[in-house]
């Protein structure tokens, strides 16, 4: 299963130096999992743990989504996990206006590149890039047909592990989704 596009793309982002983010940054983190996936998670930014070793979603945060994945019967395999921005910011500070606007072309050609059908966005920021109006707290747990994607806000897993309300919603929210993989008929 290659993805000759979505490889171009990891190098051009390994190599990047748009913004300042990859001078503080270890390395950068451009995704990972199927190169050919109907359902992608996208999240914020790398964090700590993503920085050290390259990949999304390897920390607290990553073992939840793990864990929820394994609820719903996919794993990463199955699946394209990637961020917004591609370099970690500093103590894990939010990224800027400017920094996302500088990044956000990579996500937008790999999306081109993996052309799933259903994007899951973690978190608010993720969701924003999408729908720029909406707020997390009225939008999670909501299909939005957005032109040929079906998108599917969620919380954060890290906002679920700061906050047992979230969690559980969080919870209820993914379990949804293998009703929005029926209904957009990957099953
Ligand atoms: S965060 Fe994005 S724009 Fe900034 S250097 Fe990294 S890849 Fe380039």
């Amino acid at each position: 299963m290659s993805n000759s596009e979505l490889e171009k793309i990891r190098k051009e982002i390994s190599a990047c130096t748009k913004c300042a983010l990859c001078k503080s940054a270890i390395q950068a983190v451009p995704g990972s999992g199927n190169p050919n996936a109907d359902i992608v998670f996208i999240g914020e930014a790398p964090g700590f743990y993503e920085d050290q070793q390259g990949v999304p979603f390897v920390g607290r945060s990553g073992k939840l989504l793990d864990f929820l994945l394994g609820q719903i019967r996919l794993s990463r395999d199955d699946v394209w996990i990637g961020n917004i921005i591609k370099h970690r910011p500093p103590d894990n500070r939010d990224p800027s206006p400017e920094e996302i606007s500088t990044c956000k072309a990579f996500l937008t050609r790999q999306l081109e590149a993996i052309n799933p059908k259903i994007i899951i966005t973690l978190g608010r920021f993720s969701m924003n890039y999408f729908l720029p109006n909406a707020t997390i707290s009225m939008s999670h747990g909501k299909p939005h047909q957005l032109g040929k994607y079906t998108l599917y806000p969620l919380y954060h897993p890290a906002a679920g592990l700061r906050n047992p309300s979230m969690k559980i919603q969080l919870i209820e929210d993914f379990l949804k989704i293998p009703d929005i993989i029926e209904k957009t008929n990957l099953i």
